[in-house]
């Protein structure tokens, strides 16, 4: 018997790959994985929401008039819909069961070698175990933060409307992504980036425009709408 325990992109591949070579394999999982449930795919459909708005903003410089009203829910919608089946991971349980696995739902915990628990239920595993349990948000120990109200990347992924004004903490690659999508949804958005250099939402950029209104230096990595303060 293999184990695989989280059941993200990493376990799902790893445990149905296996499963498929006819092992017995049991896969733990919690919510299936953070790529099509809170990460790639929802950012994915709301980036391209997001290019939406700004190309349709180009209209009229480059061919007529355009009357375009950025509208959350309907992004929110499709990530819901189409996307994570509101958050139920069964398609996946089921691909993988088809390929011959067991899945327990449940936290898995490492008690020994070869050894995983699962509530009350013990497996031991023949040939090995696979932690596959992924990522989670980290909160910055920021003075002030705790006790305020705020968001992680997942509450992003799954807000049905947006405030109309955002700090996001962290100028990376997840950071600027949403950040971008936010402010082409009209949503006013600053970025705090702690370091300088080329993470640091590229050049330090200072600028808050209309949805519409397309990057001047797209290709310099520039963040369009978005306000990075001045260090
Ligand atoms: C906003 C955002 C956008 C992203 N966009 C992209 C992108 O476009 N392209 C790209 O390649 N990557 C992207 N990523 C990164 C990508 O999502 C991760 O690299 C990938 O999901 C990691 O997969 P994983 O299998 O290692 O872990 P995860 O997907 O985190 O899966 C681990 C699973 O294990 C479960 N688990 C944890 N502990 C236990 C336990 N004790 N017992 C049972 N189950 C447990 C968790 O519930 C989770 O479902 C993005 C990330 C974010 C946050």
């Amino acid at each position: 018997m293999w184990w695989s325990s989280g059941w993200g992109q990493g376990g799902e591949y790893v445990a149905g790959t296996l499963a498929e070579a006819g092992l017995d394999v049991v896969g733990v999982e919690l919510v299936g994985g953070e790529c099509p449930y809170w990460a790639c795919v929802p950012s994915k459909m709301m980036t391209r929401a997001g290019n939406l708005l700004a190309e349709a903003g180009r209209i009229p410089a480059l061919a007529g008039e355009a009357v375009v009203t950025p509208d959350r829910t309907r992004v929110a919608g499709r990530i819901r819909d189409e996307a994570t089946d509101d958050w139920n991971d069964q398609v996946a349980a089921d691909r993988f069961t088809a390929k011959g696995g067991r899945l327990v739902r449940g936290t898995g915990r490492l008690a020994g070698p070869r050894r995983v628990t699962v509530g009350d239920r013990t497996f031991e595993a023949r040939r090995g175990v696979v932690p596959a349990t992924g990522a989670r948000p980290r909160i910055p120990a920021v003075p002030g933060l705790e006790g305020t109200p705020y968001w992680t990347d997942r509450d992003a992924m799954a807000a049905k409307e947006l405030p109309a004004s955002m700090v996001v903490l962290g100028g990376g690659a997840i950071g600027v992504e949403l950040a971008e999508v936010f402010a082409r949804f009209t949503c006013a958005v600053t970025v705090i980036e702690g370091r300088a250099g080329p993470a640091a939402v590229a050049g330090g950029a200072r600028r808050s425009r209309p949805p519409w209104e397309p990057s001047a230096e797209p290709h310099r990595g520039r963040v369009e709408g978005v306000t990075v303060p001045r260090r």
